[in-house]
């Protein structure tokens, strides 16, 4: 394949764009080589300005669950665009929204639309510390919540009693309020509550971990967070950025059946626009402006267009709920297909998989939290990347990131994912 007309679009941008790009994943830095640039896409497939078509397993990193450019989607979104793009007054299709989402995830009254996941993630965490009043919260160490400063923060020496900032920029201040734990650990977690008593004001996870490779919780993990911050007074925040509106209708509330206090949406939610959103029961909801104290507003926060998107595509996860088992199904059988492709040449692997999204970790251990999954062989998957990029095949340029697959997948395609595979396979 050629990659030319990229190459010289990533020059352009270098020079007016720090590393060319408006988010760095997509700078290709864990994979060597040089960006390729999206010029087009249509229900699997995305065309690269060079005309070449990958059959696309990123999917804008989750939103597209329906496929690219789904027709009721920009439908709405053109004929909302006719009346006004913004009023900041507010709109008969915000409610619109709200009540659909309210009626499809479990346990919610009341939800906020912002712009981002990092808004909802960073406004939910505020809510949680405005309701508590209480400052610490408890993060997972792997857990991506968005770029706010309280989220970038690595062990510390003090793990125990806080975290330091892993980027400059983050002052020793925030990081002293987030504590990081290891993901399907109970035990970490019950000993950071206890050495912190009376002081988290929340713990905030993705239920389905999908920032570092997919995890999904293993021995009724959620459950006994759940528990735990029952016993503790401690609200409990499920990150549903990637996994809300994509497991089930319901999102992993539903699948596993535990109660979130807090609940934040991104992705799915805006159709592809950019879409956050966050929830909560009557009660939490309250607390926030204007109805209460906590501070949270934005200009252009649920903008028509986006509203219009993210209306459009829950409509249709609402009306045919059978896509969840359907991707379901897709993702099992490219499961299989793939695993049985790098078993024949040989290739160490780990395969987890959850709902439609899944992840190749190139070490044979079991990936169950961000060690293990630190530990597998980054220089297979730069291979493999970029052998399946050669094969037409577009994942994630980051060893820790989570395939997400479409509804528009046939399983031709899959076959064709496989068989690109079974060649790369051949070289790894
Ligand atoms: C993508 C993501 C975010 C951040 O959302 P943005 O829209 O990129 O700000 C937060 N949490 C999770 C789990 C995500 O996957």
């Amino acid at each position: 394949m050629l990659y030319q007309r990229s190459s010289s679009l990533f020059k352009e941008a270098e020079k007016v764009i720090p590393g060319g790009v408006n988010s760095p994943v997509r700078a290709f830095g864990a994979v060597g080589g040089t960006p390729i640039f999206a010029k087009s896409a249509k229900g699997a497939y995305v065309h690269d300005e060079d005309g070449n078509r990958y059959i696309d397993y990123i999917n804008s990193w989750g939103p597209m669950i329906l496929g690219h450019a789904f027709d009721p989607v920009v439908d709405a979104v053109i004929e909302k665009a006719k009346q006004g793009t913004s009023f900041g007054m507010p709109t008969a299709i915000e409610t619109e929204i709200a009540e659909l989402a309210i009626s499809m995830v479990p346990n919610i009254d009341k939800i906020r639309f912002v712009n981002s996941g990092t808004e909802a993630c960073m406004s939910a965490v505020r809510l949680a510390r405005g309701f508590t009043k209480k400052d610490k919260i408890i993060k997972f160490a792997g857990c991506y919540h968005g770029h706010s400063d309280a989220f970038l923060i690595a062990a510390g020496s003090g793990a125990i009693t806080f975290g330091t900032p892993n980027s400059p920029g983050v002052t020793q201040g925030t990081a002293k309020d987030t504590l990081l734990a290891k993901f399907n650990d109970i035990a970490n977690v019950t000993q950071l509550v206890e050495a912190n008593k009376g002081e988290i004001a929340c713990i905030i996870i993705e239920p389905v971990a999908g920032n570092m490779g997919c995890i999904p919780p293993k021995d009724n993990f959620l459950q006994k967070l759940r528990a735990l911050c029952d016993q503790h007074d401690i609200l409990l925040i499920f990150d549903e950025v990637m996994t809300g509106f994509r497991l089930a209708a319901g999102g992993a509330q539903e699948l596993y059946n535990v109660n979130a206090d807090i609940v934040c949406f991104g992705k799915v939610i805006g159709g592809g626009l950019p879409v956050g959103a966050f929830a909560a029961r009557n009660e939490i909801m309250n607390y926030l402006a204007p109805l209460g104290p906590v501070y949270q507003a934005g200009t252009l926060s649920g903008n028509p267009l986006a509203m219009a998107a993210g209306l459009a595509m829950l409509q249709h996860l609402n009306n045919d709920r059978t896509v969840f088992s359907r991707l379901a199904e897709k993702t099992e059988y490219l499961h299989h297909g793939i695993a049985k492709a790098l078993q024949d040449h040989k290739v160490k692997h780990t395969i987890n998989r959850m709902g439609s999204m899944i992840s190749i970790h190139f070490e044979g251990h079991e990936v169950h939290d961000f060690e293990t999954a630190a530990k597998a062989n980054n220089e297979t998957f730069k291979k493999f990347f970029h052998g399946m990029l050669k094969e037409g095949v577009y994942i994630a340029p980051s060893a820790f990131e989570t395939w997400f697959l479409c509804d528009a997948l046939s399983y031709d395609d899959l076959d064709a994912t496989i068989k690109a595979v079974e060649i790369v396979s051949k070289d790894l």
